[in-house]
């Protein structure tokens, strides 16, 4: 039976070690800031945000909050981020997405000051860790690195397969591993034979967005399952895009949905803000 990695143990490390930090810092008389931006009231967003609020109240950051109505403009919205990159006392904007439909994410992500961009979302915080450069890591991917190396798990020189290759967790995630020296391959909806490709893989990370699609039949004997997916089943209750009871028989290591690859997301964005200081 495989183990289990514990997200929210291992979150709470990292959360534990940004408040101490931001302690420190107080005592120096820095104050840690997090502007967060949200755009209408999308219920999904507004758990998303007090979240994000909680865990920045938790490590002694200041959040400033801008909850701004469905109707403001894509100009207005501009001009906040241009006081806010401009404001000294401000660590970290984030822009919670997704946006509405008269506004472009990309021009918005665009416009935040790349040493503010705790979400590591752009172009430049992007391209940064495609050529090694110093940047904001996005925080679900980079969650995962800290996961895997927390747990004792070697990366380099290993055989990582990830599924999914969106902007936010697939893509970066792939950049992540090859950086730490892992053979990368990476699968998506057109990828042939899926089945062969994923069941070469000492660490399977797993982002299609397809409740419990991943079974047994995928995955090698031993292997290390992370599971990012998200979704509510017909019962209302979490699951991930790995079936877990079956593939857990199979593995070595896994992580659970809820408390695996979830509450990594908030701790780095925690660990985002602190981190020029560190
Ligand atoms: P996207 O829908 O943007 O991407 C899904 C990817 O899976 C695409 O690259 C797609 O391929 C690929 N895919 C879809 N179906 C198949 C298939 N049958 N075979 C192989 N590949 C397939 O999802 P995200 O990356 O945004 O999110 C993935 C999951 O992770 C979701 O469940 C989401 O809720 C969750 N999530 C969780 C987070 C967390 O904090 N834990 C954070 C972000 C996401 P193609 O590119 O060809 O379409």
């Amino acid at each position: 039976m495989a183990e289990r990695i514990d997200g929210k143990a291992i979150s709470a490390q990292i959360k534990d070690e940004v408040k101490s930090k931001v302690s420190e810092l107080k005592n120096e008389g820095i104050e840690v800031c997090l502007a967060v931006i949200q755009v209408g009231n999308d219920p999904a967003s507004n758990v998303y945000v007090g979240n994000k609020k909680k865990a920045c109240e938790y490590c002694g950051i200041r959040s400033e909050s801008h909850e701004l109505p469905e109707s403001t403009s894509e100009d207005e919205l501009l001009e906040l981020i241009g006081r806010l990159n401009a404001d000294a006392a401000v660590d970290g904007i984030l822009v919670q997405l997704p946006l509405p439909e008269h506004i472009s994410e990309d021009k918005v992500i665009a416009a935040i000051d790349p040493a503010k961009d705790v979400d590591g979302f752009s172009v430049n915080s992007v391209g940064a860790l495609a050529v090694g450069k110093k940047g904001f890591r996005s925080c679900t991917p980079a969650g995962i690195i800290e996961l895997l190396k927390r747990t004792g798990i070697e990366i380099a020189g290993r055989e990582c397969v990830i599924i999914g290759r969106s902007n936010i967790v697939g893509k970066p995630m792939a950049l992540m591993m090859l950086e730490q020296n892992a053979t990368v391959t990476v699968c998506h909806s057109k990828t042939v034979n899926l089945r062969d490709v994923t069941s070469r893989a000492d660490i399977l990370i797993v982002a299609i967005g397809r409740p419990k699609m991943i079974t047994a039949g995928y995955v090698k004997e031993g292997a290390v399952v992370i599971d990012v997916g998200i979704h509510r089943n017909e019962n209302n209750k979490l699951c991930g895009d790995v079936d877990f009871d079956d593939v857990a028989g199979k593995c070595s290591y896994i992580t659970p949905v809820p408390g695996g690859v979830g509450p990594m997301t908030i701790a780095m964005l925690m660990h985002n803000c602190v981190s020029k200081y560190l």
